[in-house]
């Protein structure tokens, strides 16, 4: 089903089922119907099992990548999945091989692998701390800092440009 490392927008998603909106930090995966609902608009086996291992793999992930805890914390989600080599149309197809509860976590652990040797640094929280999203910085200068420059990174420069001016007041 998955050639290795092929699934960036399960890992971006995964990332990104925390978002807060209006204010309220809110959690795509909070119950099981919802973690359900995730798992088979992501095209994997949905079950409990499946949905408490995504949320764990999610909270240790988001912790990876914003450096609050070791990469190594991730080995319990990989620890039961194997890739199969198959044939297919002339060639060589690698089929990701794991238990049903393990499928989605595990596909979303080896995709940040793959994202941290194809696109080394280029994962990344976004820059403002009201915003729990991740970006992926596809951008040739690799210096995106917001998760989207309409939301965030317009938000970030007005914060920025007040504050300068305010500074200004104070010190006067
Ligand atoms: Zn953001």
């Amino acid at each position: 089903m998955d050639q290795p490392g092929t699934d960036e927008r399960l890992l971006l998603d995964l990332l990104n089922s925390t978002p807060v909106i209006g204010g309220q930090p809110t959690d795509e995966l909070s119950d099981a119907s919802a973690g359900h609902a995730w798992l088979t608009a992501h095209g994997r086996p949905a079950g409990d099992a499946a949905w408490r291992r995504l949320r764990d793999a999610r909270d240790a992930l988001q912790g990876v990548v914003r450096g609050d805890v070791s990469a190594d914390d991730l080995a319990p989600f990989v620890r039961a999945a194997s890739y199969r080599a198959g044939f297919s149309d002339g060639r060589v197809t690698w089929s990701l091989t794991a238990p049903a509860a393990d499928e989605a976590a595990a596909a979303a652990v080896l995709a940040w692998d793959a994202v941290q040797s194809s696109m080394p640094g280029r994962l990344r929280p976004c820059a403002n701390p009201d915003c729990r999203l991740f970006l992926l910085d596809r951008s040739k200068p690799n210096s995106a800092r917001w998760c989207s420059m309409a939301s965030c990174g317009n938000r970030m420069k007005a914060r920025r440009h007040y504050e300068r001016t305010r500074g200004r007041d104070d010190a006067s």
